[in-house]
């Protein structure tokens, strides 16, 4: 199983999880050029995606739906609360009858060899969702999670994401670096509510408590532009783990920066 994140950012995400057989799309918050670009670099191209699961309505994440359904009509799926969102989403242009699917909170969907579970998380969209992808290797399973675009974690969110053996986190904003930079206060006040966008610090706090022997890598994703940069993400999470209650050090962990505008690294388990 790889992940490869293809986009992470404020300005539009995708990213790229798959086996030899099944070949998925998270989120297509970016042109289909590009998606199509990030994926030749893999040896892919946007044939063989077999469907694209959206986490929620808002711009950055479903961009490329539009085109993308009308010239390879790839098949979308998401709860009904977000495909709502996007069928009024009128800047998509004309999406085709039957791309978009409903698919459920909790309940797992199994798509080729991987079996997507989609949860709940607390975020200013219609019903928004993050995703977990297993799939079953002679040596067990193998796990592969993506959580972007929650304001909050709770004990539910930590135990859809346990036993992962990559994930790819948000580390959205410094909170010093929002409060005391540009953004009018009703932004600043969105992006720290219960309905925003985690902290740096709460990454490390969430990802802290899902370390285990096996976690193979973690990307931090959707880091803002304005309020956050590579190398304090970065940081701030590795001081989390270091200081936190546990029998890790963040050297341990293979930790990357997903990038914005360009492929990030491929990682397989
Ligand atoms: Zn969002
Ligand atoms: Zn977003």
């Amino acid at each position: 199983m790889r992940m490869m994140p293809i986009a992470s950012g404020s300005s539009g995400n995708c990213i790229y999880v798959g086996t030899d057989n099944t070949h998925i799309l998270l989120d297509a918050g970016i042109s289909r050029k590009r998606i199509d670009e990030g994926l030749h670099m893999a040896g892919l191209s946007i044939k063989d995606i077999d469907a694209i699961f959206v986490t929620h309505e808002h711009i950055d994440h479903i961009k490329g739906l539009g085109v993308i359904s009308r010239k390879d009509g790839i098949p979308v799926y998401s709860t009904p609360g977000t495909i709502s969102g996007i069928a009024d989403n009128t800047t998509l242009g004309s999406i085709p009858e039957g791309i978009l699917n409903e698919i459920q909170a909790d309940e797992d969907i199994v798509y080729g060899d991987i079996c997507i579970h989609p949860f709940r998380i607390s975020h200013d969209a219609n019903e928004p969702v993050a995703y977990t992808m297993t799939m079953s290797k002679a040596d067990g399973f193998k796990k592969a999670s993506v959580v972007t675009d929650l304001g909050y974690f709770d004990d539910y969110v930590v135990d859809n994401l346990r036993e992962s053996d990559i994930m790819l986190v948000e580390a959205n904003h410094d909170i010093n670096m929002l409060q005391v930079g540009p953004y009018p206060f009703y932004l600043k006040k969105r992006i720290l509510g219960q309905k925003g966008h985690l902290s740096n610090e709460s990454s490390g706090k969430l990802i802290n408590s899902l370390l285990h022997d096996n976690l193979k890598k973690i990307y931090l994703g959707h880091l803002s532009k304005e309020n956050n940069y590579d190398k304090l993400a970065y940081e701030t999470v590795r001081l989390e783990i270091d200081m936190g209650d546990n029998s890790f050090k963040s050297s341990d962990f293979d930790i990357e920066v997903a990038k914005r505008d360009i492929l990030s690294g491929i990682c397989e388990i």
